[in-house]
């Protein structure tokens, strides 16, 4: 009941404040909380505060995958709204980012709404705290800048917002059961390609994420805080973090969040409202909407709201008790507006130790040399950029230090590398990215524990204790190719994912392409098992093949090289059966029920927007009335399959006949320990005699660390490869690859054990309890099973986890494009 006069109150007193500005009530005809507001309606609601106030503008920093606005609002006084380009640049100058001297008095606080979109109580909270700061709260805008970006996920948001009032009966139905509290699959958390933009700050994999780092790297805002829900029983979540904390956050960073907090319980306290802090989210992982902004200098937040997909406009929880919309509402606007408070009033310490965080580069690291394919180095570049992260390059040189390889002190020798020194603006975050392992105070955390980038892209590296000297920067030079209309043909290399776009984009020119299984030398050139060779007589009824063939080439800066005969010195000629032509593969991929929105979203991203290979998503309730004879390829990404029989005898009969089946994580669940295939699951056998007594008597709480002797929570290790087979072109003999579960199969018996781990599976980074690494020996992480005239692939591993894994994807083009079925034809 205190909750509801609350608001009222502060809904009266602003009334009195404002002739031409609306509250969000007013604006939108309800009362905030009672109703879930559209985007477009709050688009609507900040657009009309930016057109009556001088206190706030407004702007659209760029549009979602189905092209709703993503926004944000600056909020301060007019007289700062005046100088606010100055006030930005002495943010970035005391960051260093800028060169100049600063002289900060301001505050700069970034308050992130509805980043999952089914959490969808913060957006409704962002009006009401606008409107709040603008009437009641104007003497701290004096010196604070207030920067609310109202939903960053307005995709998601409106699916929920959406689905939400279809569904909700009126008045709205409090028991759980009712259909508005039970979202259908996929839900509103994650975006258009149901990524987790929670997860994506630092891999930058998504449309949102992309266009926010810019808008975000232009203020590196003093406090940034992520509004979020958790479930309906839980009370109130807010800083200060829990424990793993990442080495590199300063006290100071820890001490603020204390400071927040406290004054957050302080209006608890009043309210009569429950919270906790220092348990379950972490700072570590460096892809959150907190740690992101904590590794640049901010004091990055999480506050977490009981509600989420489930809550609707009200909901009985466990104790009987009523969570409602305007509930929720009320404490979010609470934190937000306390966040402000102690901003304001802590200007100079803020300023002094934003200073400070990046002058003092306290890293064990102080250089990063990455060297390798150039297609990975330039992907990797891509991502810097994003960043803000600065580089060089240098030709031909050394460098000693940490190897990632063989983990041991060692000098790289290359021909062409990149360095990225941790005395820059953003080395901190450098450090967080690169560093061979994250210190982990506790296994118990959130998320996965390992991500270092070396290995993500998979590139050698080393990691120096002293910075690198010399090094110029060399921008990249466009490739471009010429005709030779009498080469028999033109080859091109296969061993990056930029080769596999190339390789699509000719595919549905309708250019054929073949690729060779062994080695070859032609011309006096070596080229690997895998070469695209695209031969003229392929091609002869296409008119302009040359032109098409090169225009494509170009467009995607690959190098042809025109081969002066078909008869090679050494290895198989272009007329070969080891050369073999790639089918344009129709695909399905299964989806809805049944797979994991994440790992559907993730094929469906990779396909669209990074191969650009078209592919027929097909809902696994449907598959009973596929004709599958119509597609080549059926990917089934991760999930709790339970398929009907039929579909599954007609899915192995598919294969029989020469279908191409990618299983991935989930998915292989349902093909191992049964009658026709060759997968078999790793089961420990429990522990006998003393061990049992022992783990019987392990006390109570103990168990929650226990527990973590069986845990991976992701994971890298060091893989060895079958480079040879065709799964594993481009390719060298290991491969890192990041394991999130212990699910763990066998080597296959009969079939291709492509990747997998030897007897003695080792963690090189992230945490890996000893029972989890007893299981994965000798284990399977990427095999081929051959069936009749078809094949299944079992990806043990998700190459497409959060897209961010550059170094896996050409696995999946491999087993798209490559592994064909025909191959095993003899
Ligand atoms: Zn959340």
């Amino acid at each position: 009941m205190r909750i509801k006069l609350a608001i009222l109150s502060f809904f009266i007193t602003s009334l009195s404040f404002s002739q031409t500005i609306k509250s969000p009530e007013e604006f939108l005809g309800y009362k905030i909380g009672t109703q879930f507001s559209r985007h477009a309606d709050v688009v609507a609601y900040f657009k009309h505060v930016a057109e009556n106030s001088e206190w706030v503008t407004y702007t659209e920093y760029g549009k979602t995958n189905e092209r709703r606005p993503l926004t944000y609002a600056i909020v301060t006084t007019p007289q700062n709204q005046n100088n606010i380009e100055n006030i930005r640049l002495n943010q970035l100058k005391n960051a260093g980012v800028e060169s100049g001297s600063a002289s900060p008095d301001k505050a700069i606080v970034w308050l992130s709404y509805n980043v999952h979109g089914n959490e969808a109580s913060s957006t409704e909270a962002s009006m009401v705290t606008l409107y709040e700061l603008i009437t009641n709260k104007k003497e701290w805008l004096e010196n604070t800048v207030v920067i609310i970006d109202p939903c960053i996920n307005p995709d998601g948001r409106d699916r929920y917002a959406n689905w939400y009032n279809k569904v909700k009966a009126t008045p709205y139905d409090t028991n759980p059961d009712a259909e508005e509290h039970n979202e259908p699959w996929p839900g509103g958390r994650a975006n258009h390609y149901l990524f987790d933009l929670n997860r994506d700050w630092a891999w930058a994999t998504q449309v949102e994420t992309r266009q926010r780092l810019k808008v975000y790297n232009s203020w590196m805002p003093h406090i940034h805080v992520d509004f979020h829900e958790q479930g309906i029983n839980e009370p109130y979540y807010f800083a200060p973090a829990a424990e793993p904390f990442h080495s590199i956050i300063t006290p100071f960073q820890r001490d603020f969040q204390t400071l927040i907090g406290k004054n957050h319980a302080k209006y608890f306290d009043q309210n009569g409202w429950l919270f906790f802090t220092r348990e379950r989210f972490d700072l570590l992982y460096p892809s959150y909407g907190d740690t992101y902004p904590t590794y640049t200098g901010s004091m990055g937040m999480t506050y977490e709201q009981a509600g989420g997909g489930s809550a609707g406009l009200g909901i009985k929880k466990s104790d009987g008790s009523i969570l409602t919309l305007v509930d929720r509402v009320a404490h979010h606007f609470t934190t937000g507006i306390s966040t402000v408070e102690m901003a304001s009033a802590n200007i100079e310490k803020l300023n002094t130790e934003f200073a400070k965080y990046f002058s003092a580069a306290n890293v064990k690291y102080k250089n990063f040399t990455l060297s390798g394919e150039k297609d990975h180095l330039q992907a990797l570049i891509n991502l810097l950029d994003v960043h803000g992260i600065q580089y060089t390059f240098s030709e031909s040189g050394k460098s000693t230090g940490y190897n990632y390889t063989t983990g041991k002190q060692e000098t790289l020798t290359y021909d062409e590398a990149i360095n990225i020194s941790t005395n820059q603006p953003k080395g901190k975050l450098v450090h967080v990215l690169f560093e061979p392992e994250a210190a982990l105070s506790t296994p118990l955390t959130y998320d996965i524990t390992a991500w270092s980038l070396p290995y993500a892209y998979g590139l050698n590296a080393v990691a120096n204790t002293k910075p690198a000297t010399g090094g110029t920067f060399k921008s990249k030079m466009p490739m471009l190719n010429t005709l030779s209309k009498t080469a028999p043909g033109y080859l091109s290399k296969w061993n990056s994912m930029t080769d596999a776009k190339f390789l699509s984009a000719l595919l549905q020119a309708a250019i054929k392409v073949r690729f060779s299984e062994r080695e070859f030398v032609i011309d006096d050139i070596t080229y690997s098992a895998g070469t695209l060779i695209i031969t003229r007589s392929d091609n002869n009824a296409l008119e302009n093949f040359d032109d098409v063939l090169i225009q494509i080439a170009n467009k995607f800066n690959r190098t042809l090289t025109p081969a002066s005969t078909s008869f090679a010195s050494s290895g198989p000629d272009f007329g070969s059966p080891y050369v073999k032509l790639i089918n344009k593969p129709r695909i399905a991929v299964f989806t809805g029920e049944q797979t994991s929105s994440l790992s559907y979203g993730a094929t469906w991203q990779f396909f669209e927007q990074q191969l650009e290979y078209p592919i027929t998503s097909i809902a696994v309730s449907e598959a009973d009335r596929v004709n599958w004879s119509d597609y080549d390829v059926l990917v089934m990404p991760n999930g709790r399959y339970k398929l009907s029989e039929n579909t599954l005898s007609q899915l192995k009969s598919w294969v029989r006949t020469g279908g191409n089946l990618i299983a991935v994580d989930g998915a292989l669940k349902l093909f191992a320990d049964t009658e026709d295939f060759n997968l078999k699951t790793v089961q420990l056998e429990s522990p006998k005699g003393k061990d049992s007594i022992t783990s019987k008597l392990i006390p109570y709480a103990d168990r929650e660390m226990d527990s973590s002797k069986s845990l991976i929570s992701g994971s890298i290790f060091k893989t060895d490869v079958d480079s040879t087979h065709p799964l594993a072109f481009g390719y060298e003999n290991t491969y890192y690859s990041l394991k999130i579960g212990d699910d763990a199969y066998s080597l296959l018996d009969e079939g291709y054990n492509v990747a997998y781990l030897n007897d003695n599976p080792q963690s090189t980074s992230g945490f890996a309890g000893n029972e989890a690494l007893n299981k994965l020996k000798n284990s399977l992480i990427f095999g081929v099973e051959p069936i009749g005239r078809g094949t299944i692939t079992y990806m043990v591993d998700d190459p497409l986890f959060r897209a961010f894994w550059e170094n896996g994807k050409l696995f999946f083009a491999n087993a798209l494009f490559i592994n064909n079925p025909n191959n095993y034809r003899k």
